[in-house]
């Protein structure tokens, strides 16, 4: 089994005495830049005026302009959208490092697609927690952790390895346990997962169900606790106790509807567009085509985004959410969006 590191195998002291800038204080960024502090680091925050930049001045950070916020860092952890790094970066945070620097991502997608080419007098590394910026937060403030991967793009300064094992352990991905990747593997799993199960796959088979149930007579109603609401109850056992302690919580009817049914549905031929899809990553095909569309301003990604909410599952939730108080989303309430 690969190694994992926990925190009581790390050494923090490495980044005691330096001053950390958080660039962007979104989903991620402000769970970073929370955890950080708390667990005793001396953050500072880079963001343009506007809505994070007052939050995090809200909660109590000094926040500077991006090119301000480098200047005094020792470390710069890049938390912008992924499609915005490239052009701050040339702007304001490559004139402004400071020799010796580290400069870290919670995501690869730039540096290997070549988006970004860092200089060669920084410290390069990669720490991504494996959830939702919320969830950091959040599972900190528990004393738990979401896990994590590090990884090393450059060695500079000899201690790269070091640092960003320190940096995990301060957004307290190391309770969690931390495992050591690549930015290429970090970027094509990351991007495979989100894409085939975790978002793309799951909201396909959530609609398709939906809609089966909806185009054979059956009430929409019904059809979303079917197929939407009660999905969250079924991931959740699997969290808990993996495969096996969902289908022991499950009746034996729905084991076995489970074992026959599940394999039909999600088949060979389904595992081949799989496999398309991280071919699609593995060639910078998928990344082409995303900048692209960045480029042109979003015309497709706003088309489908527009007609993805107005998707009868969606007009059925949004109506049934608003009568079960208990589901309200913390996140949600808090007005931040959940990402991946
Ligand atoms: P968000 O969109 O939530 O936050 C981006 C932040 O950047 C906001 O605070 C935004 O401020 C700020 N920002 C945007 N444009 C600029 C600009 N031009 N100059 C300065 N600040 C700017 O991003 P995420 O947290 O989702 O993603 C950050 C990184 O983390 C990405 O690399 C992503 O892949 C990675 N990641 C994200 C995960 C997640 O849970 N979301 C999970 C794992 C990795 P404003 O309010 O002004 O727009
Ligand atoms: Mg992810
Ligand atoms: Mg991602």
């Amino acid at each position: 089994m690969a190694k994992l590191l926990y925190e009581n195998e790390i050494n923090t002291q490495v980044l005691e005495g330096k001053k950390i800038a958080v660039i962007g204080y979104g989903s991620q960024g402000h769970a970073h830049s929370l955890n950080l502090r708390e667990s005793g680091f001396d953050v500072v925050i880079g963001n343009r005026e506007g809505k994070s930049f007052n939050q995090a001045k809200e909660d109590g950070f000094a926040v500077y302009p991006v090119a301000e916020a480098v200047k005094q860092a020792d470390l710069v952890m890049i938390l912008l959208p992924d499609e915005l790094q490239q052009s701050v970066f040339e702007e304001s945070i490559r004139p402004n490092l400071k020799d010796g620097a580290a400069l870290a991502f919670a995501h690869g997608f730039n540096v290997h697609y070549g988006q970004i080419q860092p200089p060669s007098n920084v410290d390069v590394f990669l720490a991504a927690p494996k959830g939702p910026g919320h969830l950091v937060r959040r599972t900190y403030q528990e004393g738990a952790g979401v896990p994590g991967l590090y990884g090393i793009y450059q060695d500079y300064t000899g201690k790269a390895r070091e640092i960003a094992l320190a940096y995990t352990a301060g957004i307290g991905s190391a309770r969690g346990g931390v495992l050591e990747t690549s930015f290429q593997e970090e970027t094509e799993t990351d991007l495979f997962g989100e894409q085939a199960v975790l978002c793309g796959g799951a909201t396909a088979l959530v609609k398709a169900g939906f809609e089966t149930l909806v185009e054979a007579g059956y009430q929409p109603e019904l059809a979303y606790f079917e197929c939407l609401h009660e999905l969250k109850l079924i991931v959740d056992l699997m969290y808990e106790g993996g495969l096996e302690n969902m289908r022991y919580s499950i009746s034996d009817t729905a084991e076995w509807g489970d074992f026959v049914s599940g394999p039909r549905v999600v088949n060979d031929e389904t595992k081949a567009r799989m496999k398309e899809v991280l071919k699609d990553i593995q060639t910078g095909e998928f990344a082409k085509g995303w900048i692209l569309e960045n480029q042109a301003n979003r015309p497709k990604y706003t088309a489908i985004k527009n007609a993805e909410n107005n998707h009868l599952i969606e007009k059925v939730g949004r109506e049934l959410r608003s009568l079960m108080p208990f589901v309200k989303n913390p996140i949600q309430s808090e007005q931040k969006d959940v990402k991946v």
